[in-house]
């Protein structure tokens, strides 16, 4: 069976997804997507380099979320993952393959804009699993709106909320029990470099969040503490089919790498296992661009 570890063509790895046009209200349930995305169900394989870890990871539902969600578990971690209501289905299925992996999961289901309920979330996640070695900040919310002028005032405010101030909120509350040689693993995206006209919203959290981890990866070096950021570029998921992307670009979607080819969320889980684990012990305030071979700076 090819895992993760299988020596080959990484652009001939996954074929072009070529989705059909289709829509769902957000935040889009992955079970219902055409093709539903690999989140290496099948295929990530263990070895144990997160052996007794406890982690937290929002929007680990589906997508890259979940396929992290999956990966930590069969290295070896207890793992609560965070979503909203609406995803339930999709957060059952990842719940069974934690516990499939033989680790204890638990599914929270909660809206992260409100401050309040982000510190509860963690102080749910921390007496299920009796500590926090791991925050994966994942949760993100993409709508592409063409002009300036119908950008609402109000989806300006719930992008920032979602990708920033929630980020910041469940931090600040995990910083309370994570301890040295904790590690907090954010969620940018090639946009913070080069933002899409539709996606103005969107890609300015993004490149605050690259900010703000290298500010405060050098804050808690003292502590021991890691920040690190992975940044995806296109990957198949149910963000895209959520209002995320236009039709146009949904068609054109395995065009946008140099791989002419999406991405896969099981593609992109194995940066987060390295960052999450001891053996990046020298890595902080990096960014792990795991986008097909695009230019970054
Ligand atoms: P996804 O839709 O599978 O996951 C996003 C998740 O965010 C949802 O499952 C939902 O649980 C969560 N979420 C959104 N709003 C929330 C809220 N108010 N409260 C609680 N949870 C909320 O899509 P994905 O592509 O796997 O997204 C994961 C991350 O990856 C996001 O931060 C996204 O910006 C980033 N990213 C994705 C791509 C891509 O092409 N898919 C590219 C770069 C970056």
């Amino acid at each position: 069976m090819p895992d993760q570890y299988t020596f080959d063509n990484p652009v001939e790895r996954y074929s072009r997804v070529e989705p059909p046009i289709q829509h769902q209200p957000v935040p889009g349930v992955q079970a219902q997507m055409t093709p539903v995305p690999d989140l290496g169900e099948s295929s990530y394989r263990g070895t144990g380099r997160l052996a007794g870890r406890t982690a937290l990871i929002t929007g680990g539902d589906s997508g890259i979320g979940g396929a992290v969600a999956i990966a930590f578990a069969r290295e070896g971690a207890d793992v609560v993952i965070v979503h909203l209501p609406d995803e339930q289905e999709d957060a059952d299925r990842i719940l069974g393959l934690i516990e499939d992996a033989g680790q204890k999961g638990h599914s929270i289901a909660a809206d992260i804009t409100d401050a309040a309920r982000c510190r509860a979330i963690v102080d749910e996640a921390v007496s299920v699993l009796g500590g926090l070695d791991i925050l994966v900040n994942n949760a993100g919310k993409q709508v592409a709106v063409d002009r300036l002028e119908d950008l609402s005032d109000e989806q300006f405010e719930l992008t920032f909320r979602t990708n920033v101030f929630a980020n910041f909120w469940l931090t600040k509350a995990a910083l309370a029990h994570l301890p040295a040689g904790g590690t907090i693993i954010n969620t940018a995206s090639l946009e913070a470099y080069t933002p899409s006209p539709e996606r103005l919203d969107y890609a300015a959290t993004k490149a605050a969040i690259n900010n703000f981890s290298k500010g405060l990866a050098q804050q808690l070096a003292p502590r021991g503490i890691r920040v690190n950021v992975v940044a995806p570029g296109p990957v198949w998921t149910a963000l895209q089919v959520s209002g995320g992307v236009s039709d146009e670009q949904m068609e054109a979607f395995d065009d946008e790498s140099v791989y002419n080819r999406s991405g896969q969320p099981a593609e992109i889980a194995p940066a987060f296992v390295f960052l999450a684990s001891a053996e990046s012990s020298y890595v902080s305030g990096a960014t792990i661009n795991a986008n097909g071979g695009m230019n970054t700076p």
